[in-house]
């Protein structure tokens, strides 16, 4: 008998009308690629939230498994780079939105979007780190290769008590950052200095209209919010600073005039970790393995089944869940 598996499809009918379920599927049912993976732990970002409720239309395919992240043992290949039994994580690459994702116990994908994963980390830890942590290291590697280093002030991050937000401030204050966390929760304060935070701003602070200039606060930032708040944090970056911006939590518009470019030099970076190279990926999942202290994963990681993986999806898009959850298989 073929081989059946659990996977959570996203459906449409003839009136556009979305639904999800947990169903089974066969191999024969899964897509074209050159590798099968056995899926060991996947995880939930923002935009498996969006996937899931139809809030935004990342899903451009029906029906899909949705699932961006997963990480995993390559079953079969047909790739030179891979063979059975080797261990994998795939990000992005559209999986979860044309191509079926990771919210299954099998995927078929292409062997060139995978990288292997890194011997510091379980499959558990890696899908902790997720796409949120590893976009979190690429905005620190944009950072850098601009040449921001911590001798020239403050970094602020915002969306802190995120996934992204939560990564970038470990990686930030692991290499010596006095980082500033802007976040809705202040409550929350033992988790942030937990993972290094040295001052923490409430979010409100930047989310409305501000002025085009404003004092300088940090030399960097890593904005995982947007709208308001990124033309804030750009508006309070000192002279010669740099912000990456990779992220739309408050929303995808950037209310903000020229005046820190042209008036302080301060340098805009955008960040993408969907569809950034393979050797940029390496880069980064190197960098995550030798600058994470696995305590930091654990603080900010909780565990659900793959039972819970469709509520778990509707709730980080309310906010109500801090850090990351993995999915575990
Ligand atoms: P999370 O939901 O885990 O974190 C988002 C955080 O943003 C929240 O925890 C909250 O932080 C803050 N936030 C939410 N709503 C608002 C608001 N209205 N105003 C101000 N702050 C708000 O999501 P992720 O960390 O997984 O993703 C964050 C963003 O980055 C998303 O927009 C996502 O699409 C994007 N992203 C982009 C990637 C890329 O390739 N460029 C890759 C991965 C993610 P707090 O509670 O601390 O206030």
């Amino acid at each position: 008998m073929a081989e059946r598996f659990r996977a959570v499809l996203i459906s449409r009918d003839e009136d556009k009308n979305q639904s999800v379920e947990i169903t089974e599927l066969g191999l024969d049912d899964l897509m074209e690629g050159d590798v099968t993976v056995a899926v060991e732990a996947t995880t939930v970002n923002y935009k498996d939230g969006l996937a899931i409720t139809g809030a935004s239309p990342v899903v451009r395919r029906w029906p899909m498994i949705p699932g961006v992240d997963l990480a995993g043992q390559i079953v079969t290949s047909d790739h030179p780079d891979w063979k059975p039994g080797d261990k994998v994580i795939l990000n992005g690459w559209g999986c979860g939105e044309t191509h079926f994702g990771a919210y299954a116990e099998r995927a078929r994908l292409k062997g060139d979007w995978l990288v292997p994963l890194p011997d510091a980390f379980t499959a558990e830890q890696a899908m902790g780190i997720g796409t949120a942590g590893y976009t979190a290291m690429l905005s620190v590697l944009a950072l850098e290769e601009a040449g921001m280093t911590p001798d020239k002030g403050p970094a602020i991050v915002t969306g802190a008590s995120g996934g992204v937000g939560s990564f970038a401030v470990a990686l930030l204050a692991a290499k010596g950052w006095h980082v500033i966390a802007a976040t809705g929760r202040t409550g929350e304060s033992d988790y942030l200095k937990g993972l290094g935070v040295a001052e923490i701003i409430d979010r409100v602070e930047l989310s409305e209209k501000g002025k085009p200039l404003a004092k300088e606060r940090w030399a960097v930032g890593i904005d995982s919010v947007g709208s308001h708040t990124l033309a804030n944090v750009l508006a309070g970056t000192s002279y010669g600073g740099a912000v990456a911006a990779c992220g739309l939590a408050q929303g995808p518009d950037l209310p903000a005039t020229v005046m820190p470019f042209i008036l302080r030099g301060v340098s805009l970076l955008g960040v993408d970790s969907v569809m950034a190279p393979k050797e940029r990926r390496l880069k980064a999942w190197s960098r995550l393995a030798s600058d994470l202290d696995p305590k930091v994963i654990k603080a900010i990681t909780s565990i659900v089944a793959f039972d819970e993986v469709i509520e778990t999806a509707k709730r980080i898009l309310d906010g109500s869940i801090r850090g990351r959850v993995v999915v575990k298989m």
